[in-house]
């Protein structure tokens, strides 16, 4: 009898203890902003480790997807329309204002390129809610004014110079 009450409380710990992980683990992973796949669709990373620049992606069937950076939602954009690589076509982009890291819709934003900061990837389009934030970015961080994009202006082209 009192070995199957040793065999039962041990039994009993382990199992508290599992769930208690198992608990743990499932919070940690599961916050507000990551709930759905968080690997970069362009390049893989995780983009959860780069809050400031990662990109929130709402789909067509009402997924979420991220990339790390600006760069790379404006690669897998600018790939959609030539029809190279995988095929993404986002319903809806957020990104975040560099200044107030408030997230601010894609296309309407102002991005900057060619300055001395860097995001998850390296070079990149900072992005910013008005063009008074671009440009004050734009002096304040050795890029310049012809560097200043609205979504629509960003081709492929524009991107490659801008990570050279
Ligand atoms: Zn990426």
């Amino acid at each position: 009898m009192h070995k199957n009450q040793k065999t039962l409380f041990i039994f009993t710990f382990s199992i508290i203890s599992i769930l208690f992980f198992i608990k743990c683990n499932g919070n940690s992973k599961k916050t507000k902003e990551n709930t759905a796949d968080t690997k970069c669709q362009h390049c893989g990373m995780f983009s959860e480790k780069y809050p400031k620049w990662h990109v929130k992606m709402e789909m067509e069937d009402k997924t979420t997807k991220w990339t790390c950076s600006p760069r790379c939602m404006l690669l897998i954009v600018q790939n959609h329309k030539k029809g190279t690589k995988k095929i993404i076509q986002p319903k809806e982009i957020w990104v975040k204002d560099y200044y107030t890291l408030k997230e601010i819709d894609a296309k309407k934003a102002f991005f900057v390129s060619k300055s001395d900061v860097f995001g998850a990837m390296g070079a990149d389009f900072v992005p910013f809610s008005s063009e008074k934030s671009a440009q004050d970015f734009a002096k304040e961080h050795k890029s310049s004014q012809e560097n200043i994009f609205t979504f629509d202006q960003i081709t492929l082209e524009i991107i490659k110079k801008a990570l050279e």
